[in-house]
C-alpha cells in the first residue's frame, strides 16, 4: 500500500465548520467570474472577478438576466442544449460569445451548475466563467497552421508518412494514400522499409538515429513489364510526448518521417535512352554476326568442292600428273582466296566478364523487343525472381543470346492466322543456379529437331531468305561460353520453351 493509499484510508481529522462569511469571501475573491442566479437566470450575486471580466459592477448587473452578457450571435441551438442539460439538473460547460459593458466582445468559457434544494427542485444556478479569447486565438492559429501544413503536404507531389516508434503511421498525405492502391500493399511505408532497411523495426525502437537514409531507390514491377521507381528518404524527428506524466519533464519519442517521390518518368526516359543505345549496339552486333555467319557458311560450303578437288588430285596424280598439277594450282589459289575471305570475317565482340544480374539483362531485352512484340500483338508475361544472385558474364553476349530466343519466339508466333500469341519470361534461382525460361505459344519444335536445332546452319525455314538458321548454334555457343546449358522443351503455353541454366560460380554445368 502506498503512502497515498494510507492517507486516503486514514479517517480525516474533524475540521472546524466554515462560516458563511468565509464562503462569501472565498467566492468573492476567487479568480473566476462567479455569478449566482435564480432558476430563470436572473442574477442575484456576482463576485469581483465577474466585474473585472464583464465591466459590470454588482449594482449594474444584479437583477438583470444573464442574457445581458449575450452578444446575440451565439447559436440558439447552443442555448437549447444548455437549458436541456440544466433542466435535467446536469451541469453544462461550453463557450459563448459575450459582450462587455463597454461593448467589446470576448469568448467566455462557462460552466453552469444547478443548485438543487432538499426537495430536489432547482432553485438557483451557479455560473463560473473566464475570458478565453486569447486561448481561442491561439487554438485557431494552431488549427489554421495545421490546416495550412496539411494542405501543403497534401498538394505536394511527394508521399509523406510519419511513423511512431512502433511503426504505426500517425500522419500521411493524399499521395501516400494513392500508393496504397497503386502498390496494392496494406502499408507502403512498411513495405518500402522492409526492402530498404530490413532491420528497421528494431532500429526504430532501439537506435533510431541509425535509421535515416536519403534517396534510396526501389523498383516495382508492373503488369506488362513496365516498372515503377520510387526514391525514398527517411529521417528521424523528435516528437514531444502528449502524456500527462511528461508534463514537467518533456520527454520525446522518435518519429520516422518518410518521403517517397515517384521518379518513374525520369527513369523511364533514362531506360528509353539506354534501350535506344543498346538497340543500336545489338543491331550492329547482329549485322556483324550475320556477316560472320554468312561468310562462315560460304567457307564451309566452298570447302566441300575443294575437298573433292583434293581427292581428284590424289587420283589424277599417277595417271595424269599434268592435269593434277593444274588442278593443284587451282586448288592452292582457291585456298588462298578462302584464307583471304576468312581473314575479313569480322571478329566477335571482345567483352570482359562482369558481375551482372540476369533480371536486368532480360529487362533490357524486353525493352528493346517491345516494339516488335507490340507490333506482333504478343502478350508478355514477365516473371522475374524477386531476388536473383549475381553471376559473372558478358553483358552484350547475354543480351544477344536472350534477344535471339525472344526473336525466335516472335517469329514462331508472328505468322498469319496464328491466334494464341503469348510469351512468358521467367527467372528463378538459388545460391548455386540460375534458370531462365523463354516460353512461347507458337507451333513448337518437333522432338526430332530439338537436338539438330543447335547444329550450325540448321534451319527449319528451308535455308532461304534472311535466316540461315544459325541463331540457336550461336545461342548455344554463348551459353557454353558462360558454362551453362540450354535445352528446348515443350512449353506450357503449347509452343517451344527454351530453358537456359547457369551456375552462379560460372563453373561449367
Ligand atoms: P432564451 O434562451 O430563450 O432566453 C429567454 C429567457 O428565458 C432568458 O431569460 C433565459 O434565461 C430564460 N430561459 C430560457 N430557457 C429556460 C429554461 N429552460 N429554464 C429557465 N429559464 C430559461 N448566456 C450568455 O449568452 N452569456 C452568458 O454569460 C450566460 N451566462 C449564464 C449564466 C447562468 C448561471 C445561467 C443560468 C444562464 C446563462 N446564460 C448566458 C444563458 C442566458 O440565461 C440566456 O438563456 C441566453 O443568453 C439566451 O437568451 P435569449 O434571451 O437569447 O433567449
Amino acid at each position: 500500500m502506498t503512502t497515498h493509499d494510507l492517507l486516503a484510508t486514514r479517517p480525516a481529522r474533524q475540521a472546524p465548520p466554515l462560516t458563511p462569511e468565509l464562503y462569501r469571501l472565498a467566492v468573492d475573491q476567487a479568480d473566476l467570474a462567479v455569478s449566482i442566479t435564480d432558476a430563470k437566470a436572473k442574477i442575484l450575486f456576482v463576485n469581483e472577478a465577474f466585474t473585472r471580466v464583464t465591466g459590470y459592477a454588482p449594482e449594474e448587473i444584479v437583477g438583470r438576466n444573464e442574457s445581458t452578457l449575450s452578444n446575440r450571435t451565439t447559436p440558439a441551438s447552443l442555448y437549447k442544449t444548455m437549458w436541456e442539460a440544466l433542466g435535467a439538473q446536469r451541469p453544462w460547460t461550453g463557450r459563448l460569445l459575450n459582450r462587455r459593458k463597454d461593448g467589446s466582445l470576448y469568448v467566455s468559457e462557462l460552466t453552469i451548475s444547478p443548485v438543487v434544494n432538499a426537495q430536489g427542485k432547482t432553485t438557483h444556478f451557479l455560473g463560473m466563467h473566464r475570458d478565453v479569447t486569447e486561448l481561442h486565438r491561439l487554438e485557431r492559429t494552431v488549427r489554421n497552421q495545421k490546416q495550412l501544413i496539411e494542405s501543403v503536404v497534401d498538394a505536394a507531389p511527394i508521399a509523406f508518412a510519419l511513423l511512431d516508434p512502433t511503426g504505426r503511421v500517425l500522419l500521411d498525405n493524399q499521395e501516400y494514400k494513392k500508393l496504397v492502391t497503386d502498390l496494392a500493399v496494406a502499408e507502403p511505408a512498411h513495405h518500402l522499409l522492409d526492402r530498404l532497411a530490413p532491420e528497421w523495426r528494431a532500429g526504430l525502437a532501439d537506435a533510431p538515429a541509425s535509421l535515416g537514409f536519403n534517396n534510396l531507390e526501389v523498383r516495382f514491377e508492373r503488369p506488362g513489364g513496365r516498372s515503377r521507381w520510387l526514391s525514398v528518404s527517411a529521417s528521424i524527428i523528435d516528437m514531444q510526448s502528449d502524456c500527462a506524466d511528461s508534463y514537467f519533464c518533456a520527454s520525446g519519442q522518435p518519429g520516422l518521417l518518410m518521403a517517397v517521390a515517384d521518379i518513374s518518368s525520369l527513369r523511364e526516359e533514362q531506360e528509353r535512352a539506354k534501350a535506344a543505345a543498346l538497340q543500336a549496339v545489338l543491331a550492329e552486333e547482329e549485322r556483324a554476326a550475320a556477316i560472320r555467319e554468312g561468310l562462315s557458311a560460304a567457307l564451309f560450303r566452298l570447302e566441300e568442292p575443294m575437298n573433292v578437288m583434293a581427292s581428284a588430285i590424289a587420283v589424277l596424280q599417277r595417271r595424269d600428273p599434268a592435269s593434277a598439277g593444274m588442278l593443284r594450282q587451282a586448288l592452292d589459289a582457291s585456298r588462298e582466296h578462302l584464307e583471304t575471305l576468312r581473314q575479313v570475317i569480322p571478329p566477335g565482340p571482345q567483352e570482359i566478364l562482369v558481375s551482372l544480374n540476369l533480371n536486368e539483362v532480360l529487362r533490357d531485352v524486353l525493352e528493346v523487343s517491345t516494339p516488335r512484340l507490340l507490333a506482333a500483338g504478343i502478350v508478355v508475361d514477365w516473371r522475374p525472381a524477386a531476388t536473383l544472385p549475381a553471376m559473372l558474364g558478358r553483358p552484350l553476349q547475354l543480351r544477344m543470346l536472350f534477344k535471339a530466343l525472344v526473336d525466335n519466339a516472335i517469329e514462331a508466333m508472328n505468322v498469319k492466322g496464328w491466334k494464341r500469341r503469348e510469351l512468358a519470361l521467367t527467372t528463378c534461382g538459388d545460391s548455386e543456379r540460375i534458370v531462365v525460361e523463354v516460353c512461347d505459344s507458337g507451333p513448337g519444335i518437333p522432338d526430332a529437331w530439338r537436338v539438330k536445332a543447335f547444329e550450325p546452319f540448321f534451319t527449319v525455314k528451308g535455308g532461304t531468305g534472311r535466316h540461315i538458321g544459325t541463331g540457336l548454334s550461336r545461342v548455344q555457343q554463348v551459353v557454353a561460353d558462360h558454362g551453362g546449358i540450354i535445352d528446348l522443351a515443350e512449353s506450357p503455353l503449347g509452343g517451344c520453351a527454351a530453358i537456359v541454366e547457369f551456375r552462379v560460380d560460372g563453373d561449367p554445368i
